[in-house]
């Protein structure tokens, strides 16, 4: 039997500083670290034999070193409103999802941070998987590059938001690096309005985030501005108070042009009521918070069933009549996809072999695979 061999590090997933670390042994000039860095998340260039503003040299001293890997698309599945789910392969075998939603000539991409996720909401999918692992840094920007890659999205026309699977702020060191990632000039360039995080709710967390320079836009997942339905439906409320959730949302949302929004997944009879309603509308306004309310996606493994659009439409009135900015999200590839997580779930309940997908000088041939069906996150 031959003997293991470690793989070489991974460059895909280090910021500028880091970059500048792992390539000091190699006496690399500060202008070649940030040439590396373009190449690695403008460009996309994944071949360091393709850097060819770096010497030959250069190129081949990191080629012999490192790795440069990021997840690649194993599958998609299409919905008849353009919207677009995609599965992420792993180095590990492990898979992901993403979704692109287009809209207004402009394009989400919806990405995920965890494998599977820790925090049991009772109506996501994901839950049901538990929590598997969290994503590195280079797998959370990785999923932007693939999709980007994939659409053809100009630079300037797409936004991101964490609202894959897992946690995002149970994964805070990856989540910060990434957004340094792409927020970064020679990254990605994406400003803070361009990029949300949507959390469980997590009030020393919110506030570790608002401290990230600049800070993204801030999404909570609500569902409840009643105590028993939240922890009903969320194990974490038993954790956190919603007068702690309140103060770090509002605290949040101080200073910023960008008042942090509650979002709320509508589910017939359990938090549709005129009375949620208010508890809501109360809620909202002592978080100076907006509210945006989500069409649930049902599926047969979950016990919910989406509000009527008459209980919808009665709800946002009752908001916005209480003063309240709120807007609706229709759930969008409704035709194609069942809920968060769904996929996965499936998988793993199945045992059906993980795809690996990653892309990579060498993995990028013949990554791809036959579409399969997949579903859209409704997470965090
Ligand atoms: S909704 Fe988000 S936080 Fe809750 S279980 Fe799903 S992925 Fe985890």
């Amino acid at each position: 039997m031959s003997p293991m061999v470690a793989p070489l590090p991974n460059l895909y997933g280090l910021d500028r500083q880091e970059l500048a670390a792992a390539l000091a042994p190699l006496g690399v000039a500060p202008y070649r670290v940030r040439q590396v860095h373009r190449a690695l998340y403008r460009r996309d260039a994944l071949a360091p034999e393709g850097w060819t503003d770096l010497p030959t040299s250069l190129r081949a001293a990191i080629a012999g070193r490192f790795r440069v890997v990021r997840p690649g698309i194993v599958g998609r599945t299409a919905a008849s409103d353009g919207t677009v789910k995609y599965e992420l392969g792993l180095e590990d075998g492990a898979r992901v999802e993403a979704v692109a939603i287009p809209a207004d000539g402009r394009m989400t991409f919806c990405i995920s941070s965890q494998v599977g996720c820790a925090f049991g909401c009772a109506f996501c999918m994901t839950a049901r998987l538990g929590f598997r692992r969290h994503l590195d840094t280079g797998e959370i920007v990785g999923q932007v590059a693939a999709l980007r890659a994939e659409t053809n999205v100009d630079q300037g026309a797409y936004n991101i938001v964490f609202m894959g699977m897992g946690e995002p702020l149970h994964n805070f060191d990856a989540l910060e690096r990434a957004l340094r990632i792409l927020g970064d000039d020679l990254g990605f360039a994406l400003g803070p309005r361009r990029l949300t995080v949507s959390t469980v709710g997590l009030p020393d967390r919110i506030r570790a985030l608002a401290r990230v320079d600049p800070p993204p836009r801030l999404a909570v997942s609500l569902v409840s501005a009643d105590p028993d339905v939240r922890a009903s439906l969320m194990p974490v409320a038993r954790r956190h108070s919603l007068d702690e959730l309140a103060a770090a949302i509002r605290d949040y949302g101080a200073d910023r042009r960008d008042r942090p929004t509650l979002e709320v997944v509508l589910l017939a009879g359990v938090n549709d009521t005129p009375e949620q309603a208010e508890r809501l509308a109360r809620y909202a306004a002592a978080c100076r918070a907006k509210v945006n309310l989500i069409e649930f996606n049902p599926t047969p493994e979950l016990p919910f069933a989406p509000a009527s659009d008459d209980t919808i439409e009665r709800f946002l009135g009752q908001l916005v009549r209480r003063g309240i900015t709120a807007t609706v999200r229709r759930s969008r590839g409704r035709d194609a996809f069942a809920a968060c997580g769904q996929l996965a779930f499936l998988d793993a309940v199945t045992g059906a072999p993980g795809a690996r997908g990653f892309s990579g000088p060498r993995a990028r041939r013949g990554s791809r695979e036959t579409p399969r069906c997949s579903d859209t996150p409704t997470a965090s």
